[in-house]
């Protein structure tokens, strides 16, 4: 970094260079109004606002550095010779700020703060009024994707950016926040041979001397500088048949897809459901795509699912390189991750969020319409549960005592980071999906309308939104409700009890948030959209808002044997509980349940279940009913819960019995032979064949279906992947794993090196997880410490790794003791996943040992001093649920009934 005296140098060679006319003294010097502007240590101060940038740089994916000229035009609004900014790890080689009169005044460059912030001292005083802020800097590629990155594949190196949420701030001065929307005008120079790329189209291209070209775009429209994006090197690029005109755009878009060279084919599926999808956008938006070309580029070691930079949306490439031969659950990710990244582009990059603390805008809208997108544009892949299934996964997070709020203040840079976490997508698109089921979907896209027309190319905050919604939808009572669960942590918990008199009941219905047996939660409450189900008789739900702790009310026809179910259609983001008696009477009536209202139902079982309402042998009943349930995401829900309680539950010893009572669950219907597809499979179909398998396999351990798992999994390495069924080789890889020891982690390994296939190398990596004792964890352990993997490579088989409760406490060791080594090949702000992964112990010793590990670590890793809160809080609660349930648990497969068939008994 450049240190304040030479930038003084500097600025005296500007004022030669110049001339003295244009340089020191203004003839009337102009004083600093008002006083001196503190460092900014969350957002910058109200006096200067850029209107427009010009990026003028230098790419060159071989060379270690990068550089140029970028010039920010401002408004200043007083006097001021002090300008705060950000630029983080750059060399400012001149600063100066050029006035309409063509004066320069000479800047200084100093840095402020530890995140970016830097300070910028001119020789006087910029009068009040427009100005331009001109560097000339340079700075080193990075080798990780949270700023202008580079990363090699077949001895190639391609250059790309990921800026949200700082990493602008490292690759160009800039003012780093997304309120400050303005175009952007980019020249790059790049080798010749280079493919260079950014948000906007090319404008025109200059050869220049030494084999390079100057490519200039056109000017963007107003963005924020997370959303600008930029590319130079050899990649791939496939030109797709422009996207149709529509009734609210008159001109088609340019579509392109960019890959890594010789990966371009690879992009056909992708930018074939690239249309319809955006035809969807644009007719809910009633708004035209805004960004006039689309490119849907797969950069080498990019870590996000996708990154939603206006015109130029970048993508992993085990998301957006896929085939027809691609299992269901690729092209479900790919539909979902694509159509959130497609609805960005309207909510996020045309209407920002002012600050970071209403990221969640951004991120709940685009989650929650992904869902609509992808149910609209690829039907009959039940992706309209999608928000349900995600919303259940993040409860428990959001039930501790810890968690944040989906609008959490932002004061500081660690909460920047904590804002992307499950609750700000999965939880924020539940909600946004409960309010949209009570006021109907017609009504709430009216109020989504009236938003993209009041804010489009502007900002907006979390109450601009809802105020829109109000509006548009003309139900100005929803704001008060959606508030409720915007502001406040927690799931909220609905207990109900009924009592009858003759056909009619007396309901007595509490609210307060779920917690866990053993934890005494705050009173809260929330206002609640409650839909009723009376399932006795087909008749229609019944929602009401409910605002009260408590409320008394009449149930005609529910009695004598009350089956109500509280959550009907699944829509809501709450919990209930219905007493012993009320869950039977609804299992019992299991089969006039929708999938969703199964899955919510499962939901609320276990947290009956966890919070003492429920015995276990109820909870167990509940299981065995949806076990094998026709939707395949119900069938996963149980075998979620199953898992649950091997490993919270289940002792070494208890192993065997535990996995007879499973396998009785799930014979015969899951044997060795169905393995084999049933030619004219429906999706739905393949995935819950997978689904039923893989609980058959990964909780039941039934010795033959390991075995021909493997086998298969055998194959699969020494023919391809493609000679197993796609949809199975997730548990095939993961059997052939298990059964094999240290050998076969071996093979896995080095067929994973020999592999560029992202969604091969991804799912073969996580297979890994399969593994048992030290001799075969030692080769996975190299090769997370080796450079063989991309940054999310290792970060997915991390998470693997410790998902499984007999290879955690190796993992665990394995991390304690290469720590440094681990975190050097991390970025700076996911660096936490190596805390919350541990979240899965059950014990006190190791909880403290992981609070012991991380707590003097966590000032140096962003975002991690809540994660250290959750996760010691977790294990915590895990501790206490262990100690009250156990035994009870325990008389589940004590009692085991023994059932299995022959053919598989027969090998034990
Ligand atoms: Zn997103």
């Amino acid at each position: 970094m450049a240190q304040r005296s030479s930038n003084w140098i500097w600025a005296v060679l500007i004022c030669l260079g110049l001339g003295l006319a244009a340089c020191g003294e203004r003839r009337t010097a102009v004083k600093e109004e008002g006083p001196p502007e503190p460092v900014p240590m969350g957002q910058l101060g109200p006096d200067v606002t850029p209107t427009a940038y010009r990026l003028d740089l230098r790419i060159i994916p071989t060379e270690p550095q990068f550089g140029g000229q970028v010039e920010i035009d401002v408004d200043v609004a007083r006097h001021k010779q002090t300008v705060y900014l950000h630029a983080r790890d750059l060399t400012l080689e001149t600063v100066s700020a050029r006035l309409p009169d063509g004066e320069v005044i000479a800047g200084a460059y100093e840095k402020a703060t530890e995140t970016g912030v830097a300070k910028l001292t001119f020789a006087s005083a910029i009068p009040k009024g427009a100005a331009t802020l001109v560097f000339k800097y340079s700075g080193k590629l990075g080798d990780k994707p949270d700023t202008l990155w580079v990363a090699e594949e077949a001895g190639e190196r391609y250059a790309a950016t990921q800026f949200q949420p700082l990493g602008a701030r490292k690759a160009f001065p800039s003012f780093d926040e997304p309120r400050f929307k303005t175009p952007y005008t980019i020249t790059l120079t790049t080798r010749e041979s280079d493919v260079a790329a950014s948000n906007a189209a090319i404008a025109k291209v200059d050869k220049i001397e030494g084999g390079l070209k100057r490519t200039t775009f056109a000017p963007t429209q107003p963005l924020p500088t997370y959303l600008v994006a930029m590319f130079a090197g050899p990649y791939d690029v496939v030109e797709a048949p422009a996207i149709p005109a529509s009734a609210v755009r008159p001109e088609p878009i340019p579509l392109r897809g960019l890959t890594v060279k010789g990966k371009g084919t690879r992009m056909a599926y992708a930018l074939k459901h690239t249309a319809p999808m955006i035809a969807y956008l644009e007719e809910y938006f009633a708004t035209a795509y805004p960004y006039g070309k689309l490119d849907i580029i797969a950069p080498p070691n990019f870590s996000a699912g996708g990154m939603e930079n206006a015109g130029a949306i970048t993508y992993a490439e085990r998301v957006i390189l896929l085939d027809e031969t691609a299992s269901a659950a690729v092209k479900a990710r790919f539909f979902m991750i694509h159509a959130h990244e497609l609805g960005h582009q309207w909510f996020g990059d045309l209407v920002t969020p002012k600050w970071w603390d209403d990221l969640w805008l951004n991120e709940s809208f685009a989650s929650w319409i992904e869902i609509k997108t992808a149910a609209a544009v690829a039907p009959g892949n039940a992706y309209e549960r999608g928000n349900l299934r995600d919303a259940i996964k993040v409860m428990d997070l959001d039930s501790l005592d810890t968690a944040r709020a989906i609008r959490q203040p932002i004061a500081a840079d660690d909460d920047i980071y904590n804002a992307f976490d499950g609750l700000t997508y999965s939880k924020g698109a539940a909600v946004l999906a409960m309010f949209e089921a009570f006021v109907g979907e017609e009504a709430f896209r009216e109020g989504v309308r009236v938003h993209m027309k009041r804010y489009a190319h502007g900002v907006a905050t979390a109450q601009d939104f809802l105020k829109s919604l109000a509006d548009g939808s003309k139900r100005p009572e929803i704001v008060d409700a959606f508030e409720t669960f915007l502001t406040q942590p927690g799931v909220p918990f609905v207990r109900a009890k009924i009592t009858c008199d003759k056909t009619i009941g007396k309901g007595e219905f509490r609210q307060g948030p779920f917690a866990p047996l053993g934890v005494e939660a705050k009173p809260k409450t929330w206002s609640v959209p409650l839909c009723l189900r009376n399932l006795n008789r087909n008749e229609p739900q019944q929602c009401a808002m409910v605002s009260a702790q408590a409320a008394d009310v009449v149930l005609l026809d529910v009695c004598p044997q009350p089956a109500l179910l509280l959550n009907s259609g699944g829509n809501g983001y709450y919990r209930f509980d219905v007493g012993p008696e009320g869950w039977l009477n609804m299992i019992a009536k299991a089969s006039v349940l929708s999938a969703s209202e199964q899955i919510s139902l499962l939901d609320s079982a276990r947290a009956a279940f966890l919070s003492g309402g429920l015995d276990a042998k109820t909870y167990w009943r509940a299981l065995e009913t949806f076990a094998k349930a026709e939707a395949f995401d119900a069938v996963g829900a149980v075998a979620d819960a199953i898992g649950e309680l091997r490993d919270k539950f289940v002792s070494v010893g208890d192993q065997a019995a535990f996995e007879r009572r499973v396998r009785s669950l799930y014979a015969p219907a899951v044997s060795s032979a169905s393995l084999t597809t049933p030619s004219a499979e429906s999706v739905l179909g393949a995935q819950r064949r997978e689904a039923l398998i893989s609980a058959a396999a990964y909780h039941a351990r039934d010795p033959a279906l390991l075995k021909a798992l493997s086998d298969q999994g055998a194959k699969a390495l020494a023919e391809g992947p493609q000679a197993v069924d796609a949809n199975l080789l997730p548990a095939s890889l993961w059997a052939f794993v298990h059964l094999g020891g240290a050998p076969s982690v071996e093979a896995v390994i080095a067929k994973v090196k020999a592999s560029s296939d992202a969604t091969f190398r991804s799912t073969a990596l996580r297979a890994l997880a399969g593994l048992r004792g030290e001799a075969a964890f030692k080769p996975v352990g190299d090769l997370l410490l080796s450079g063989d993997l991309r940054t999310r490579e290792r970060a997915d088989l991390v998470r693997a790794l410790f998902e499984d409760g007999e290879v955690r406490a190796m993992g665990w060791a394995f991390v304690k003791a290469n720590f440094e080594a681990l975190a050097a090949k991390t970025t700076l702000s996911g660096r936490a996943l190596y805390i919350r992964v541990t979240d899965g112990f059950c014990d006190e010793a190791t909880r403290a040992d992981v609070e012991a590990f991380f707590t003097p670590k966590v000032a140096q890793m962003p975002g991690a001093p809540r994660s250290l809160a959750n996760t010691l809080e977790r294990i915590g609660r895990c501790v206490r649920l262990a100690e009250a349930k156990t035994a009870e648990v325990k008389t589940l497969w004590a009692a085991a009934p023994v059932a299995a068939p022959v053919r598989q008994r027969r090998r034990r």
